[in-house]
């Protein structure tokens, strides 16, 4: 007899990381209930296989509505801020939101007896570690209060699970990039502030040049040094986690374990897309350290997760395929349809 079909909810399921998931769980036979209050994900990056509701996580009432309706086996949750820069101008914004939303959804699930929950959590609980690669036993530092919002959330689910038998996992990704090899979703922030998608806009004339962020660092070429892990291997990631979420909580840093610098990104970028980059050499980015690169030997190790684009190029090259395909992103998506 085949197994059950599994239904998950998916917080923030329209956005970047969140959707790429959603596309791997519907590949691999999942039932998907998507919840996003729309802010910063998009509707059509959620498949019409999937269901979508549109809400807030500070809702209270909502989010106990939701899980109460949906029986799901398992919960994802995406859906936060996660900018190091706005959180540094606006802590409260990032104390109200990351963790507000992250009580409301998982008291709502262990009071609805869902036993699973996965969450994204972030490489800047490690703030400005001492050494590299990071791994799991690196000292937890957060270097924001973004950083530390995702650490209150981990923290809290310590206590889920003693509570009420909650199992969870945390993974810390490092830099997410690239795109769905297929180029239906991809990358699409208001503002862009990533390294990547500025570039490849760059390379397409859709910005005059890149800046770089100072090149004074303490590495090779005195640019900072960078995990670029695909976004898919992400995915693929949450999935195995999930499977095997039965007994034991987890946390596990996500990376591709190969860090480069953004002088390297930039000339991936020109290899990919044969167009020259404009460069400008500006100051530094406040709270930018110089090198994150992540062990992710433990994931290997226990659940044989293992990227399967650890090459840039190629990371970069899904990039590029969904910004030519989708140059207004999922607003000439939305023109699209309406024509
Ligand atoms: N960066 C840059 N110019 C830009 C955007 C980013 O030099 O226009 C650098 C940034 O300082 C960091 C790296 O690129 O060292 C990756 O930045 P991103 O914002 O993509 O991710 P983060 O590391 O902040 O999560």
């Amino acid at each position: 007899m085949s197994e059950p079909e599994k239904t998950v909810l998916v917080t923030g399921g329209a956005g970047y990381v969140g959707s790429h998931c959603v596309a791997a769980l519907l590949e691999r036979g999942y039932r998907v209930v998507v919840f996003d209050d729309l802010s910063q994900g998009h509707a059509q990056a959620v498949p019409p296989e999937a269901e979508l509701v549109r809400g807030t996580l500070l809702d209270r009432e909502a989010v106990a509505d939701v899980m109460s309706k949906g029986r799901f086996d398992a919960v994802l949750h995406f859906a936060a801020r996660s900018l190091v820069g706005e959180s540094m101008a606006d802590p409260w914004l990032y104390f109200r939101e990351n963790v507000a939303s992250a009580v409301n959804l998982v008291e709502a699930a262990a009071k609805t007896g869902v036993r699973k929950v996965v969450v994204s959590s972030t490489a800047n609980l490690f703030g400005t570690p001492e050494r590299q690669p990071i791994d799991e036993e690196t000292a937890i530092d957060p270097g924001s209060p973004y950083g530390e919002s995702k650490y209150m959330m981990e923290r809290m689910l310590v206590w889920a699970d003693r509570c009420a038998g909650v199992k969870s996992a945390c993974l810390r990704y490092f830099n997410a990039a690239g795109a769905h090899p297929d180029g239906r979703i991809g990358e699409d922030h208001t503002p862009e502030t990533h390294l990547i998608p500025l570039v490849l806009d760059a390379a397409a004339g859709r910005r005059s040049h890149i800046e770089i962020y100072g090149d004074d660092y303490p590495t090779p070429d005195g640019t900072c040094v960078r995990d670029y892990v695909h976004v898919s291997d992400l995915a693929d990631a949450h999935i195995r986690v999930l499977e095997m979420l039965e007994t034991r909580s987890v946390r596990y840093n996500l990376g591709n374990g190969q860090g480069y610098s953004v002088r390297q990104v930039i000339e991936a970028a020109e290899r990919v897309t044969g167009r020259p980059i404009p460069v400008k050499v500006g100051p530094r980015r406040a709270g930018d350290p110089a090198v994150l690169v992540a062990s992710s030997e433990q994931i290997r190790k226990e659940l044989g997760w293992t990227p399967k684009f650890p090459d840039l190029d190629n990371i970069i090259a899904t990039a590029w395929a969904w910004r030519q395909a989708n140059p207004e992103g999922y607003r000439g998506k939305v023109a699209a349809a309406a024509e």
